[in-house]
């Protein structure tokens, strides 16, 4: 750990207390970007110290989001639970120093204190009974009380800061009371635990969600208070649903990992987030590279960013379209895999990628289309009797016949359409009614990419199978 400033250094410090989601994606991103930028560094720190509510499920839900949106740290994962004796060094210090003070004020007293000043009609806060003045004479700890630590926060003047996103910032101190930095159990608080670790790590550039606006002037003041330099602070407006709502589980997915099991490529989810509240003119589509080059805080509305899933639809089939056959090829074998389609291994998925990568919009889709290919479709009763006539099938066998002349190794797309165009010419049909049978026969479904390229995709023995049981 170093605490040079010389160097940019950014952090996303999620709690974990759930998994990780897109608003947290987002920020980690934006902090990801803001250092690779700048030549930086990026630092994982896992704010655990609240122990009722973090979850080693929830830690690991984390990392599994920030791999598969490739957000690598530079430094950490850091984890405030193995930082408590840090803590509690500094807080020493604090008291030494006179920046802190013990404070024995019980719960009855403090819950009397709000109850006396909610009656006058004032803002609940502490009244400082116990904080040292020069001249005033403190009152005697009572015994078998364990005090808590609390911060002397600035009385007077105001404490502000050039927002990076957000503008000039600024309360008043008076605003702000001598807040608990460790309980009487001595575990210290949030903002205490925040301010040491930026302090220690060394962090420049502190981007954040703007729920935690207030709890800013209160680091600054305890920073100042600690001789640490203040970092540079910038506050992401909250991200919307569709409907102007805070985002929730009502508008979808909201989960980063929810988005792959969904079928979402990892680029396209960026793409997406980065344009969620930033923007580069007018331009949609980028690659990582691209937005690291562009990315600063200048371009951020200070605004709510709404979500939109239909663009980010339109992004994932933007990305399927430029993706390898062989990545699409491993998404679909495991995608099969997790509904309990064991043998993918004929045939070839990358063909089947190839074929339909143009059609879908998400993983799951194409993987939907390459099953029948794995797993022989049971076309419904009605399909069956609509399209698979005497007619029909009688062309059928006679395509089979065709198409049994053909050496396996030269079963390609040219010589299954050169069998095709043989039984037209024979049976005087036109090409759908020999191809919606055909499709249906063979996928369960009277439509499909070029009937040709299906069934040189399929191979001839099991065209074959399937054309000789589909009269059953
Ligand atoms: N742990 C805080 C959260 O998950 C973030 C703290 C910060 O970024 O300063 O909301």
């Amino acid at each position: 750990m170093s605490a040079s400033t010389s160097v940019v250094k950014t952090r996303f410090a999620p709690s974990p207390t759930g998994y990780l989601h897109i608003g947290g994606a987002r920020t980690a991103l934006f902090s990801w970007a803001y250092a690779r930028r700048h030549g930086g560094r990026f630092v994982l720190r896992i704010e655990d110290t609240d122990i009722a509510r973090s979850t080693p499920d929830a830690v690991r839900a984390i990392f599994e989001g920030m791999r598969w949106l490739r957000l690598d740290p530079d430094e950490g994962p850091y984890f405030q639970t193995q930082r408590l004796w840090r803590y509690k060094e500094v807080i020493q210090q604090m008291l030494a120093a006179g920046t802190a003070y013990y404070c024995y004020m019980s719960k009855e007293e403090l819950d009397a204190l709000r109850a006396e000043q909610e009656a006058r009609k004032e803002k609940p806060r502490y009244d400082g009974r116990w904080r040292p003045e020069p001249g005033k004479t403190l009152p005697t700890p009572p015994s078998g009380v364990q005090p808590v630590v609390r911060f002397k926060n600035p009385k007077t003047g105001k404490v502000g800061w050039q927002d990076l996103v957000k503008g000039w910032i600024e309360f008043d101190n008076a605003e702000l009371d001598d807040f608990v930095i460790a309980r009487a159990d001595g575990t210290p608080t949030y903002n205490f635990c925040v301010v040491v670790d930026d302090w220690d790590m060394g962090i420049t550039h502190v981007i954040r969600g703007d729920d935690h606006v207030n709890n800013t002037p209160r680091q600054i003041n305890l920073l100042r208070a600690l001789g640490a330099p203040v970092p540079a602070y910038g506050h992401l407006s909250m991200i919307l649903g569709p409907d102007g709502a805070k985002l929730s589980k009502r508008h979808g997915a909201v989960s980063v990992m929810q988005y792959e099991e969904d079928g979402y490529l990892p680029e396209a989810v960026l793409n997406y987030l980065a344009r969620l509240g930033w923007s580069h003119g007018d331009d949609e589509i980028f690659s990582m590279e691209q937005f690291v080059a562009w990315f600063d805080l200048d371009h951020i509305t200070a605004s709510a960013a709404q979500f939109n899933t239909e663009k980010l639809l339109w992004l994932n089939a933007h990305y399927l379209k430029q993706c390898d056959d062989e990545r699409l090829a491993h998404e679909i074998r495991r995608r099969l895999a997790r509904e309990g389609v064991i043998d993918t291994a004929r045939p070839d998925a990358a063909r089947i990628a190839a074929l339909y990568k143009e059609r879908v919009k998400t993983l799951n889709e194409l993987a939907d289309a390459a099953h029948p290919f794995y797993v022989p479709p049971h076309p419904s009763p009605e399909l069956k009797a609509q399209h698979l006539t005497a007619e029909a099938l009688a062309a059928l066998n006679d395509l089979a016949q065709r198409l049994q002349c053909i050496e396996a190794s030269e079963f390609s797309p040219e010589a299954v359409s050169a069998a095709l165009k043989a039984t037209l010419a024979a049976r005087g049909l036109k090409m759908p009614q020999l191809a919606i049978p055909l499709r249906v026969v063979l996928l369960g479904q009277p439509q499909s990419p070029a009937i040709d390229r299906i069934v040189a995709v399929l191979g001839k023995e099991e065209t074959l199978r399937r054309i000789e049981t589909a009269g059953q």
